[in-house]
Formats: C-alpha cells, sequence, structure tokens
C-alpha cells in the first residue's frame, strides 16, 4: 500500500497479522481516507495468515488475468488453494509456493474457470516430493453438473478419465506418490459443513445459488482469523450471509455490474449493492472485490457507490493483472 506520497502504508495490512497480498496485479484501493494505488502488496510475507490472489478474472480470454484462484498462506506455507482456474498454476510457480506445503484444494464449482488448471496441478506434483493425501473438497452433483467425485473421475479414472494415465493418484487400491481424497460437500444454503484442516485450520461450506451449478462458498477460520470466499453466486437466498458473519475479509465476486444490462450476468452474480449488503450485514472488515470481467471493469467509480450505499469499511477493486506490466 502506498499513500498519496508514495509511502508505505503498512498499516493497512500488518497490524493484525492479517495481509491481502497480490503477487502480480496492480490493486485500486479506496480505503476510508479516499482512493489509493498499490503498485505491490507483496513485498511481505511476514503474516500468521495470507490470502495471495492467483487469479482475479473469470473466463473471458480478453481480461488480461488468469482465472479465480486464491492462494492461503499459514505461517509462511501455502497450506491451501480456493478454486484452481485457467492461469493459476504459473501464478501458482511465481508465488514461490512449495508445493510439499499443500494441503487442500476448495473448489467452489466446475465452471471451468475455477478447475481448469488442476490437472496440470496434479501432474505438477509428481515432479516434486509430494507423498501426502491432496484433500479435494468440492460440492455434490445435480443433473448437470458433476460433484467433486465426479469430476475427479472423469479426469483421473483409470478407464474412462480424460487423463487416465494419472489414474493411480486417484485410486486408493493403487499404490502412488501420492494421493488425491475427493471430499463432497452435501448440498445445503442453511446447514455449515465444517472441516479441520491439520489442528490449526478450519473450513467451513455453504451451498449458494449459481444459476444451475451446485456450488459453494468457503470460510477459513486460521488463527482467530476469519476469510470468507464467496465464490460465484447472486446470494439470492442470502446463504453467504450467514457464511460471511464477522469476517476480517470478504474475497467477493465482482462479476456482474449494478444494473448490469446482462440478464444471465445478474442471474449468476451479484451486483455491487449486493456485495455491499452483505458485508455490511455481515460486519465484514475488509472487502475485496475480485473476478473481475470486462462488464465490470471500467466502472469502479459506479461498483464503489453502490457499495458504499451501505458498506463503510476498507474496499479493495483488483483492476488490473501486474503481470502484464514491464516491472
Ligand atoms: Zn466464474
Ligand atoms: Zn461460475
Amino acid at each position: 500500500m502506498a499513500d498519496s506520497n508514495g509511502q508505505s502504508r503498512n498499516e493497512l495490512f500488518t497490524s493484525d497479522g492479517l495481509h491481502v497480498i497480490e503477487q502480480g496485479y496492480k490493486i485500486w484501493t479506496q480505503a476510508v481516507n479516499g482512493y489509493l494505488k498499490s503498485e505491490n502488496l507483496l513485498s511481505s510475507k511476514t503474516g500468521q495468515v495470507l490470502v495471495q490472489v492467483l487469479g482475479s478474472g473469470g473466463p473471458e480470454l480478453t481480461d488480461g488475468r488468469a482465472s479465480s484462484s486464491y492462494l492461503v498462506w499459514v505461517n509462511h506455507k501455502a497450506r491451501l488453494l480456493v478454486d484452481f482456474g485457467s492461469g493459476a498454476a504459473l501464478n501458482y510457480e511465481k508465488s514461490g509456493a512449495l508445493p510439499d506445503d499443500l494441503d487442500a484444494v476448495l473448489f467452489s464449482h466446475f465452471h471451468v474457470d475455477h478447475t481448469n488448471d488442476f490437472s496440470a496441478l496434479v501432474k505438477g506434483l509428481w515432479f516434486t516430493n509430494y507423498d501426502k493425501k491432496l484433500q479435494v473438497f468440492g460440492p455434490s452433483k445435480n443433473q448437470e453438473f458433476p460433484g467433486i467425485k465426479e469430476f475427479i473421475t472423469a479426469l483421473f479414472n483409470h478407464d474412462s478419465g480424460a487423463y487416465a494415465y494419472l489414474g493411480d493418484n486417484a485410486d486408493p487400491e493403487q499404490s502412488s506418490q501420492f494421493k488425491i481424497v475427493p471430499i463432497e460437500i452435501a448440498n445445503s444454503s442453511s446447514n455449515i459443513s465444517s472441516y479441520a484442516i491439520g489442528d490449526d485450520v478450519m473450513v467451513k461450506a455453504v451451498s449458494v445459488l449459481h444459476g444451475t451449478v451446485p456450488a459453494l462458498a468457503w470460510r477459513l477460520e486460521i488463527k482467530g482469523y476469519a476469510i470468507t470466499f464467496s465464490g460465484d453466486t447472486s446470494n439470492e437466498n442470502r446463504a453467504l450471509d450467514l457464511l460471511a458473519q464477522g469476517s476480517d475479509l470478504l474475497i467477493a465476486h465482482n462479476a456482474a455490474r449494478e444494473n448490469d444490462p446482462s440478464t444471465v450476468a445478474r442471474y449468476l452474480h451479484m451486483m455491487p449493492s449486493e456485495i455491499g449488503r452483505i458485508a455490511a450485514a455481515a460486519k465484514v472488515r475488509r472487502l475485496v472485490l475480485s473476478h473481475r470481467m470486462n462488464r465490470t471493469l471500467g466502472h469502479e467509480v459506479e461498483t464503489t457507490a453502490a457499495i458504499r450505499k451501505n458498506y463503510q469499511g476498507v474496499l479493495y477493486l483488483i483492476v488490473t493483472d501486474r503481470a502484464d506490466d514491464s516491472d
């Protein structure tokens, strides 16, 4: 973070040990005292809990961003991935994460822009010393979309998988260097599912509305901090409100602009006013807008105004992919 004199404003990120870091991204920031622009939020990994954005885009090929993915660091170890869309594998490499530290992948849903690089991750782990059980969480299936078990089967089944040659990693009967362990979250918008990852991380999920796609929002509770990932959702049933309560950080997907002319966009995604309503109702301390698309890029002023009708906390909009910049 930098103030108007270009001086570091580390207090926004380091005072409580919770950091938002954006390797490869610039951020246009509106804090309580006005607009701020950040050149690099990545210089420090001193916190206990850090969220690194590996991909802040959607499925478009013209947004200059990797698709949706977040890397969660705990005590300098990159322990969890939330989604792993196109381009995430490269940014994972650039993050400096040690693959051996990875415990779990949390999928929000099985749209391409949230999942596409997962097979690259699995194959890449072959070339490391990774020998653990990789827990891979995801929603359960419906008539149109696979659940996590069907997704893993479609990719890695010995007989029918697209990447059958990696099948041993998904077959508990076979010996292999590491195992993929799918964990299915039952579809419920009212009951929160909770799982422990190690002895210091709790992951919680609730089903959210995203058209006809089985979809989850995730909440991570680590060392006294709560981080909520909206995933893709219209939040029409307000399931996200429940999960986001008291979060130190809410990462909300900004894939529809206010009164978006696209009915599909409004059907699948939250408008900024809804994001602001949730952030205020849940008493979120910091709000980050991610999963930005061409229909929301360039609309930062109206987006901010719509959010500010309800939410006065700290707001960050991820505006560009720094990988495109010379620095
Ligand atoms: Zn998406
Ligand atoms: Zn989606």
